[in-house]
């Protein structure tokens, strides 16, 4: 079968991607490896899995109706609110008749002659396509780290991110979990509830702000749908994609009491915006070392036992590592069946058929959770066999690091598009927004190639070169950069160290992709030899062009500013 498109994921990027292209006249056909939409939220199942972008502002921006006709509950929706949700919308735009489940795609291969994608799957489908999306998540090729012995293991190991959808149950077990990321710290309280012993295995502690979840006010959701576009705005224009109260001014230039006085203040607010309590936070390693010991003295007054309460407390840049946001989780060790140890300097040494050992400790479990998180960025894209021209494959091109244009694509793949590919905002951003202005321009793109009878598109070698240098300057200029986090690839060994996404800000990225596509998709070339590229129609592209808030700036903008493209 032909199709003009053919889109790899149906999560919110794949869904989005599907409902655009069909309304702008492509046959498309999608391919899910999952067994219904919703990505992420479809995998991830683990109790206590809830978004930390406020619900009003995580979700679709492209409908005024479905934003109307939508109803949250809580301030950070829950896994099964937001899986709802994706329902809802793959109901709402009747998305799933060209969506095949269960089917994972194995590779895809550019032919030169004939222009076009063939894509393969694991049943059997070899279908070929103009275009090749890839909406593959940038958190969906969860990393189970090879144990020694994890065969062994008599009782069940589940992972966060490929929970069992009939749920666990881990009333009266001895429960080992793996790992104090984000997804450890949300299901650790809940998991503690159950359990009749848990153990938690630490490798690097983990700064966490308090949630605050709480219901949603009716009103505060009535003045937010009294005029949603304008919210959304507000929102697009800060350098995360999402509102929050941010404080320019520099931690360093107040005094130790009006800091304390400060942080306190954003503390009670709670979640990810504890970090615009100053300016300079993630960029003076001076300034951070202030919010990283307010949070420290927090951990040291929540945890009864002094000796967890400094395993528990983390040495590292405030912020560098994505910031966790909990209910509860620090105090879950004053519970005393719960245990926490330290396997930084001994290692997990392997499963064995009763539990697991370290530092020549066995300790006996019923039920281990691997909350290890993601080979993120990349990960799902070195799972499929991408091969551009001249037979080069994905895989070899991105051996040092991931090399894009603009996150959305790559020289030597004409027509391959990435949705919150490495080298733009994506995962600093509020990811739903980032989903929608990339499938925006990626549909006007395809529409131009449509209005002016190309073949093809694909970027500059000298575009993209400069682009990696941008993403790397920018980078530079952020403490984030100097963090072993899975940002930079250093949560599993023998990946590249490369900070993958664009910390420039998003709104600054909007205008350069803005930019690129109004100048006649400048750092593209298409296959109609002779002719200069002509500036498009801006059909979908047009609700990008917010103005960069200026009350925001922070050094990774301005050096963003700074750096030109080329
Ligand atoms: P995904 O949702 O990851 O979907 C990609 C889909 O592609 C998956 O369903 C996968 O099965 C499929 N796929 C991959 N490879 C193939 C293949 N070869 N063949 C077929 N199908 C394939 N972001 C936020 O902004 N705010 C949050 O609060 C937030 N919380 C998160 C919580 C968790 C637990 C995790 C893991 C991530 C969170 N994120 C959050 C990031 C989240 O991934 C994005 O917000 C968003 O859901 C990504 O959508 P996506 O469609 O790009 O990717
Ligand atoms: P993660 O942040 O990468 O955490 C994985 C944890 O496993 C880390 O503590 C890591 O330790 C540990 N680990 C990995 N390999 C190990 C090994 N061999 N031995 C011992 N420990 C090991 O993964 P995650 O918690 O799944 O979160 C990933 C991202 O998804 C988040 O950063 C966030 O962007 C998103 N997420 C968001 C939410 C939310 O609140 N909305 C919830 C979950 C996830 P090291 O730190 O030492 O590597």
């Amino acid at each position: 079968m032909a199709f003009d498109a053919v889109v790899v994921g149906a999560g919110f990027a794949g869904m989005y991607m599907l409902h655009c292209l069909r309304e702008h006249g492509f046959s498309a056909r999608v391919y899910e490896a999952g067994g219904d939409v919703g990505g992420t939220w479809y995998w991830n199942r683990y109790p206590g899995a809830r978004c930390d972008i406020e619900s009003m502002q995580y979700s679709y921006s492209f409908s005024e109706e479905l934003d109307q006709e939508w109803e949250w509950h809580e301030k950070y929706a829950p896994q099964p609110e937001i899986l709802d949700y994706a329902n809802h919308v793959a109901d709402r735009f009747d998305l799933r008749r060209d969506i095949r489940f269960d089917t994972r795609v194995t590779s895809a291969a550019f032919d030169e002659v004939a222009k076009h994608w063939v894509i393969e799957t694991d049943r059997g489908d070899a279908v070929t396509a103009r275009f090749c999306i890839m909406a593959v998540g940038c958190l969906s090729s969860a990393n189970l780290p090879p144990f020694e012995g994890l065969d062994d293991f008599e009782g069940p190991i589940y992972h966060t991110g490929q929970w069992p959808h009939e749920g666990v149950d881990f009333s009266g077990l001895r429960v080992g979990v793996i790992g104090t990321g984000s997804s450890a710290i949300q299901s650790i309280p809940i998991i503690a509830e159950q359990a009749a012993q848990l153990v938690v295995f630490q490798r690097t502690p983990n700064y966490s702000v308090p949630a605050w979840n709480a219901k949603l006010d009716p009103a505060y959701v009535r003045s937010i749908k009294a005029d949603y576009p304008a919210f959304r705005a507000k929102a697009r224009a800060r350098p995360t994609g999402f509102y929050f109260p941010f404080n320019t001014d520099p931690a360093l230039a107040a005094t130790p009491a009006e800091r304390q006085r400060q942080y306190e203040e954003f503390w009670a607010r709670g979640g990810l915006p504890f970090l615009g309590a100053y300016g300079d936070l993630l960029f003076e390693m001076a300034a951070n070392d202030t919010i990283a010991e307010f949070a420290r003295q927090k951990i040291r007054a929540i945890v009864k036992d002094p000796a967890t309460a400094e395993l528990l407390c983390p040495d590292n840049v405030f912020g560098g590592k994505r910031l966790c946001v909990d209910s509860g989780y620090f105090e879950t060790f004053n519970q005393s069946h719960v245990k926490l140890v330290d396997v930084s300097e001994k290692p997990i040494e392997r499963f064995t058929r009763d539990g697991v050992v370290t530092d020549g400790i066995e300790y006996p479990f019923d039920a281990v959770v691997c909350a290890t998180g993601f080979a993120a960025m990349t990960g799902s894209f070195d799972k499929i066999r991408i091969t551009g021209r001249d037979g080069l494959t994905l895989a070899e091109k991105w051996r040092a690091g991931p090399r894009t244009y603009l996150g959305l694509s790559t020289v030597g793949f004409p027509n391959l598009f990435m949705i919150t590919g490495p080298g733009s905002p994506s995962v600093l951003a509020s990811m739903i927004q980032a989903i929608e202005q990339h499938v925006d321009w990626m549909i006007d793109c395809l529409c131009h190639l449509r209005d002016v009878g190309a073949a093809t598109i694909e970027p500059t070698l000298k575009y993209e070169d400069d682009w990696v240098d941008h993403v790397n300057e920018v980078a530079a200029v952020s403490l984030r950069s100097q963090a072993d986090s899975w940002y930079v690839g250093a949560n599993i060994p023998g990946r590249p160290r490369v900070f993958m996404p664009y910390i420039g800000g998003f709104p600054i990225y909007v205008q350069k992709c803005n930019e690129a596509m109004s100048n006649g998709f400048e750092g593209f070339v298409m296959d109609r030899t002779g002719e200069a590229n002509t500036p498009p129609k801006m059909r979908r592209t047009e609700r990008w062009r917010a103005e960069l808030d200026l009350d925001v700036i922070s050094p990774a903008i301005v050096a963003a500013r700074r750096v030109p493209v080329v």
